[in-house]
């Protein structure tokens, strides 16, 4: 008999439980909606006036057989858990989070960028100097295995007199070369105005770093399909660096490779600070491929080996360098374009080693 006592009650203690359930998700609604109201209106959503006067109206109503303390610590619980709900729906969902997708594959012609692909490396030089220079550079960085050429036409100089880049002629010749040596072309758009012009002549369009924030131009470039390289700003903050994709994406072109490149500190022996938590994090925080610029983070040649495997340690989709035929003659970052030899010198130290990929052609795959 009592046996059976305890089933009844058992049976009557579930009822009240799913009673409960019931009510607490009624109870995570409304929450959910003051919530919106309040955050619409500005006001924080934790009010500890309003947290007391609840408490008190339930231990006054309390007829037991649980005491005031042990109500007071369940309703808190309650309490708790209903801001922690009406935050989370409140929270912006952005295109670019790791929850919004799966991992983002950026195709550059038949190279897959992310998602766990071979990592790919960008090489070529600082800027396009002439025909003889581009056409070299695309030659030897192809007959090594790269797909992937960059070069710059336009060049974003500190100082208004220095060398501008050559312009249209330069992605002219750039894509002659590219075209002749199987080459995908990459190449920094810095102004909405030329964004027609690229897209005539480049396969990537980057974002440089001093332009990470030139929302106009974000959005320009969202507008279109094509591929985009996008720099971390100087000093951006990761979330900054993150929130210039989401106006790419916000556009509706999901083709969006992020680009650690150094970003500024105190540190004088290296030009820029190479963030590899950075790299980590914006993995970890987006579902977007990400690069890292070996050449303009540390501005040494002497650190391109290391930093290239820290990127890469760190999760990298691929790596950026510099390559001129005499870097002791360029017209831009003379001292941290590496020539032919010492491209080929950093290829064996990285373990940049020749393997079939998916594709048909043979590339170099770390
Ligand atoms: C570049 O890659 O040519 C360049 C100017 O880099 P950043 O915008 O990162 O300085
Ligand atoms: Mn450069």
């Amino acid at each position: 008999m009592p046996q059976t006592r305890i089933q009844e009650l058992r049976r009557e203690v579930d009822q009240i439980n799913l009673e409960i359930l019931r009510l607490l998700s009624e109870r995570g609604h409304l929450a959910q909606e003051i919530g919106t109201i309040q955050s619409s209106l500005g006001m924080s959503q934790y009010d500890p006036k309003r947290e007391l006067e609840m408490l008190e109206m339930l231990v006054d109503a309390n007829n037991g057989p649980f005491d005031d303390s042990t109500i007071k610590s369940l309703f808190k619980s309650i309490f708790q858990a209903s801001m922690v709900t009406s935050q989370a729906a409140e929270k912006p969902k952005f295109l670019s989070s790791r929850a919004a997708r799966e991992d983002t594959v950026v195709m550059i012609g038949d190279v897959a960028v992310g998602n766990g692909h071979s990592p790919v490396l960008v090489a070529g030089p600082c800027a396009i100097e002439s025909y003889e220079q581009v056409d070299l550079t695309a030659e030897f960085v192809a007959s090594r295995g790269v797909k992937l050429f960059r070069g710059g036409a336009f060049k974003p100089r500190t100082n208004p007199y220095s060398f501008q880049g050559l312009g249209e002629q330069a992605l002219r010749w750039a894509r002659e070369a590219c075209d002749k040596h199987g080459l995908y072309f990459i190449a920094e758009i810095m102004d909405a105005r030329d964004l027609d012009l690229c897209l005539d002549y480049v396969d990537v369009l980057q974002i440089g770093a001093r332009n990470s924030q030139n929302f106009t131009l974000l959005r320009e470039v969202g507008k279109t399909d094509r591929p985009v390289l996008l720099k971390r700003g100087l000093s951006s903050t990761i979330e900054e660096w993150i929130m210039s994709a989401e106006y790419v994406l916000s556009e509706g072109n999901p083709n969006v490779i992020l680009c650690e490149r150094g970003i500024r500190t105190y540190e004088q022996y290296t030009r820029n600070t190479l963030d590899i938590s950075a790299v980590a994090l914006a993995k970890l925080e987006t579902h977007l491929p990400v690069m890292v610029d070996a050449t303009h983070s540390g501005g040494r040649r002497d650190l391109l080996v290391p930093l290239t495997k820290a990127g890469l340690a760190a999760g990298a989709d691929g790596v950026m360098v510099e390559v001129h035929p005499n870097p002791a003659v360029a017209l831009s970052d003379q001292k941290q374009q590496m020539d032919f030899d010492q491209f080929d010198d950093y290829l064996e130290a990285v373990g940049y080693d020749k393997k079939l990929s998916a594709h048909r052609h043979e590339v170099y795959g770390f």
